[in-house]
């Protein structure tokens, strides 16, 4: 990213209590020229947080005392750390956990064990999210990605110069997903953004929506993929 500059680095908290774990974190994130605070409860995390204002957070969501869950939840409750981005440590088997934390707020997780290559990547990803980070949904806004463009205003959608018609619901699912290309949202997510709260929806309508969108979008539809056991993700530009 361009306005990042060099003299200054750039802030990761790693909430971690195994140490071997915290030491691949840790000596993967400095090599990558990242500067590392590593604590190991969720108490220490929180205090943490507020005090150092890291760019980022790797919270794992088994920890002794107050587990990742509640830290997280705590964290996006105080203005103070309201607006840091979290990445999850999870277990692949968590997925419950999973589903839950991103809807506490959380931006990202990364499954154990994990690659070096793939923490690096979800890191830069979520780092690139916030610097490129709009006011939620603008109405002025022409969103451009992989062939699909999507104006805002007029609510219409080209592919690959074509138009395509979309219903409303449909129109709002791709808006949501394609301004935040990498994240994943969670089927509650998805219902929450097109629909506000009170909207009575069920996992399979969210599902059905998106098998409608896909077709539409032909073979750009590929840009929507489906993350088991969590909810979708609309994949990011080479
Ligand atoms: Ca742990």
């Amino acid at each position: 990213m361009g306005n990042i500059g060099a003299m200054e680095k750039i802030k990761i908290l790693v909430v971690e209590d195994e140490a071997p774990i915290q030491e691949l974190l840790q000596f993967n994130l400095e090599r990558s020229k990242y500067r590392v605070h590593v604590v190991d409860s969720g108490e220490e995390a929180m205090t943490e947080a507020a005090a150092l204002q890291p760019d980022l957070i790797l919270l794992d969501i088994m920890l002794p005392g107050a587990d990742g869950l509640e830290v997280c939840k705590r964290l996006k409750s105080d203005p103070k750390t309201e607006r840091i981005p979290i990445i999850m440590l999870t277990a692949l088997c968590e997925e419950a956990d999973i589903v839950t934390g991103l809807e506490l707020g959380a931006d990202d997780y990364i499954t154990k064990p994990f690659s070096p290559r793939v923490l690096l990547a979800r890191v830069k990803a979520a780092l690139r999210r916030i610097a490129a980070a709009k006011p939620a949904q603008s109405d002025d806004d022409l969103i451009s990605i992989h062939g699909i463009v999507i104006d805002v205003t007029r609510h219409k959608v080209e592919v690959n110069g074509e138009d395509i018609s979309l219903t409303f619901t449909e129109f709002k699912v791709l808006q949501l997903m394609a301004n935040q290309p990498g994240r994943v949202f969670t089927r509650y997510q998805i219902v929450d953004a097109v629909h506000g709260d009170d909207y009575p929806v069920t996992d399979r309508s969210v599902d059905v929506q998106i098998v409608g969108l896909r077709k539409k979008l032909g073979e750009a539809g590929t840009c929507i993929e489906t993350v088991r056991g969590i909810g979708y993700r609309f994949k990011e530009e080479d």
